[in-house]
């Protein structure tokens, strides 16, 4: 067979620990035999970022500006455990903090479904997309614990001398307040990435907020997706057969339940911080979740939900088998092929993920699977792999299918 051949590179964001390990594999197994695959590297492995003080970092999310779409394993944020074990010059940044902030971006994480592992919900037949708003609310706020009795208020002054203000409570005695914010800018970046992810997977799209309760904070989020989706996306939902529709948070929360998934759910940053967890929980593992992030403008990133499987990496540096689930890896491969053949109007490419992805469902459909989801499946007799054989196992199929 001849290799698939690729016109613009893809940004390659290369990581850490377990994930790096898995990440060789899956470019040495499932992509180089098969793809002429064309990629602009960018090491994002810790030591790399401290050699070069971050600047890779930096780099790689301008190149996605550059070229549109990235692949990004998993990296460790380092913490202070981290900075002794790789003698850090600094506690560097959460790389996909500083990829958000450059791209800004709404985060989408779907679960990867298969026949044999059973969500709780047992209704939920596709995947459910939680939509997240990465900025502000509770995550920027300011808080004060009341020591006494007393006046509480919060007040605003303008650069030009405008003032508002607002009672928020007269303690008679100790409690507490809080004060937070968000930006309309960031809110409109947010609707129009989410309404252009609908678009692109040809989804219905939710969005819930508490409007009734907090009628100028969260109103103000369902006034600004209301108006961007009048001007500039109701013709295009039209076209594409697919709906928005705005409901109350506790009406969202008891529809999602009763439904059978196959929507994006958008959810303030609070909200799909919570719902996100929820939902890949009652999917069955975290390691059978994608994720992308999606900039207004256009620009992709696609990556694992889960993080480096430090666990699993130390194991193997001690030189004994791991049992690391790929599939998550593998689909942000997928993802940014698919989205690449697309923009590129490469439809061998965007077939091969197609069926790569297919070939992942398979392998773990037939009972071949890595421990995680054997602890979890319905499959009475799985057949638990290694790293390296779940990958293997995967080929097989993908071979016989092309
Ligand atoms: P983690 O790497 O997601 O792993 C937590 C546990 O979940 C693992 O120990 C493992 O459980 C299970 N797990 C996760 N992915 C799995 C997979 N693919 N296959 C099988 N089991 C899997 O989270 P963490 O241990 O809290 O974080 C490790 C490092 O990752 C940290 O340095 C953190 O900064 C980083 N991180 C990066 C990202 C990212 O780049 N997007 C996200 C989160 C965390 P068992 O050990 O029970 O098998
Ligand atoms: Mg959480």
């Amino acid at each position: 067979m001849e290799k698939i051949k690729m016109i613009t590179p893809l940004v390659e964001m290369d990581g850490d620990e377990m994930t790096r390990i898995l990440w060789k594999m899956i470019k040495e197994e499932l992509l180089l035999p098969f793809i002429d695959l064309k990629t602009e590297y960018y090491d994002l492995g810790l030591e790399h970022r401290n050699e070069t003080d971050d600047q890779v970092t930096f780099d790689s999310a301008q190149a996605t500006k550059k070229y549109g779409v990235a692949v990004k394993c998993a990296t460790i944020t380092p913490n202070a455990a981290r900075v002794t074990e790789y003698n850090l010059k600094q506690m560097w940044k959460s790389p996909n903090g500083t990829i958000r902030a450059i791209l800004d971006g709404t985060v989408f994480r779907a679960p990867i479904v298969v026949s044999n592992i059973e969500p709780c919900v047992k209704n939920w037949k596709k995947p459910i997309t939680i939509a997240r708003h990465a900025y502000g609310d509770v995550y920027k706020n300011s808080e004060i614990k009341i020591p006494c009795a007393g006046k509480a208020e919060i007040v605003f002054t303008g650069e030009d001398g405008t003032q508002l203000r607002e009672v928020i409570h007269e303690f008679k005695d100790k409690g507490i307040v809080q004060g937070m914010h968000n930006l309309n800018k960031s809110i409109e970046s947010f609707a129009k990435s989410c309404f252009n992810y609908a678009l692109d997977t040809k989804q219905d799209l939710w969005f819930a907020t508490k409007d009734t309760i907090s009628k100028k904070y969260d109103h103000t989020f369902k006034d600004i997706f209301q108006e961007i989706f009048d001007a500039e996306y109701k013709e295009k939902f039209d076209a594409a057969n697919i709906e928005y529709f705005y409901t109350l948070i506790d009406d969202a929360v008891a529809r999602v339940m009763k439904s059978e998934g196959g929507y994006i759910w958008a959810c303030k940053n609070y909200d799909g911080d919570v719902m996100s967890d929820m939902i890949s929980s009652a999917f069955g593992s975290l390691a059978m979740m994608t994720s992308v992030l999606v900039s207004p403008e256009g620009y992709y990133e696609y990556e694992a939900a889960h993080g480096t499987v430090q666990r699993h990496y130390y194991k193997h540096l001690k030189g004994e088998e791991t049992s690391t689930n790929s599939v998550a890896t593998i689909f942000a491969w997928t993802g940014a092929l698919r989205k690449r053949g697309e923009l590129d109007h490469i439809l061998e490419l965007s077939e091969f993920a197609d069926k790569l992805e297919k070939a992942c469902i398979q392998t773990i459909e037939s009972g071949k699977m890595t421990k995680d989801l054997v602890a979890i499946t319905s499959t009475s007799n799985p057949t638990p792999l290694s790293s390296k054989g779940f990958i293997q196992a995967i080929r097989k199929i993908l071979e016989e299918m092309l």
